[in-house]
């Protein structure tokens, strides 16, 4: 069965010692509760941090993820971060197509195909976002919007690459709004991309990709977002910078 998983986006937060105690908060938290074998949290900080998180999951119960790589595999790219090197430094996982890169850095689903492929080739797990802007969901666009992300991103892979991708539904209306979809919403376009999943690849491997929501997830309202069934957990942005929030979304699996 497919894995439940919490992951935090610090984006562009924290200084180095604010980064220490939200780990060392996080971690004690984390030991203090039974985490059911099905569940994997994981934590994204900014790149300069990534090595002191990495420390911290050593003796923890989370893993770690960069929130950007680059396409290219190495040379001059100045103020760029290789897949290779996130390999080298033992990241697990890599965030691709985040609607802020999206939208403030131009990164168009070709993009993101290219990082997805960087990323497999050295054997870091892509959590791959995806969403409709406002406009496009009040114009009832958002189901035709996350196919051709889906489609355009991830739809060269191959069954055995498929595997290792985790989706992230991410209205971007809902993105640090306060404004969280409905359940209906968040279960209908999760159910969609399920089936999208299911038409290319069959239903086994569709029904093993864990697809998560994000967009104002919090304490209050995770349980439910989680219970809808093709909700397999959040990606989580400002929720994930206080160590209480982020424990009190963890545990609406616990
Ligand atoms: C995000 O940016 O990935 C996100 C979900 O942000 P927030 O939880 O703050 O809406």
């Amino acid at each position: 069965m497919r894995k439940h998983i919490v992951a935090g986006n610090w984006k562009m937060n924290m200084t180095f010692s604010e980064a220490d105690d939200l780990l060392n908060d996080l971690m004690e938290k984390l030991e203090k509760e039974e985490l059911p074998r099905d569940v994997q949290v994981i934590v994204c900080p900014p790149f300069p941090y990534l090595e002191m998180a990495s420390d911290y999951a050593n003796d923890s119960y989370f893993a770690v993820g960069a929130q950007n790589v680059s396409d290219q595999e190495k040379g001059a790219y100045t103020g760029e971060v290789s897949a290779a090197m996130l390999e080298s430094c033992e990241l697990d996982y890599c965030i691709v197509g985040h609607s802020e890169r999206r939208g403030y850095y131009h990164e168009t689903n070709a993009l993101v195909a290219a990082k997805v492929d960087r990323l497999l080739m050295h054997n870091i797990r892509p959590i791959v976002c995806v969403g409709e802007v406002l406009a496009e969901r009040e114009s009832g666009q958002q189901l035709d919007v996350v196919r051709k992300q889906v489609e355009e991103g991830l739809f060269h892979l191959t069954a055995e690459q498929m595997k290792n991708i985790i989706i992230a539904y991410e209205p971007v209306w809902a993105i640090g709004t306060g404004k969280t979809a409905t359940t209906e919403q968040a279960q209908e376009m999760h159910a969609h991309i399920r089936s999208l999943l299911t038409a290319k690849y069959g239903k086994e491997l569709a029904d093993e990709i864990s697809i998560l929501y994000g967009g104002s997830c919090k304490p209050t309202n995770a349980k439910e977002l989680f219970a809808c069934p093709d909700v397999d957990g959040g990606l989580i942005g400002g929720a994930s910078l206080k160590a209480d929030d982020f424990m009190g979304i963890i545990k609406a699996f616990i």
